[in-house]
């Protein structure tokens, strides 16, 4: 008997960029770690500070050559289980964040000093 086999399609939620500005939890030691290692600049944890995908949901790039900081962060993982109920796991590992002074504002593809009336006409819409 053939089998197919599925692919489930990641089920993971694009963050928004008012969730990018807020945790779960807050870490004293993480906070300290960062605001040392970006002394130099003066950004702050949680403030001037986050990750890749953060910085992403806010409209920003990391500047290409970049190095972040390196911090343990725990991440809860809801899952469900054979019998229907969900449980929470948590999942340990290491995250990279970059202050803002690593990031730069993502090029929009559409020419900001032009209508959006023109370039429609452009394309003839
Ligand atoms: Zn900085």
């Amino acid at each position: 008997m053939a089998t197919t086999k599925t692919r489930k399609a990641s089920a993971t939620k694009k963050m928004t960029a008012t969730e990018a500005t807020q945790f779960d939890t807050y870490s004293v030691t993480n906070a300290a770690t960062v605001e040392t290692s970006f002394e130099d600049c003066g950004c702050e944890a949680y403030i001037d500070c986050f990750t890749y995908n953060r910085w992403k949901a806010l409209g920003y790039q990391v500047q290409g050559g970049q190095h972040g900081v390196k911090i343990p962060a725990i991440k809860n993982i809801e899952k469900q289980t054979d019998d229907g109920t969900v449980e929470t796991r948590r999942l340990f590992r290491y995250v990279v964040v970059f202050c803002r002074h690593q990031v730069e504002p993502v090029k929009s593809p559409i020419p900001s000093d032009r209508p959006i009336g023109e370039l429609l006409a452009d394309l003839g819409v």
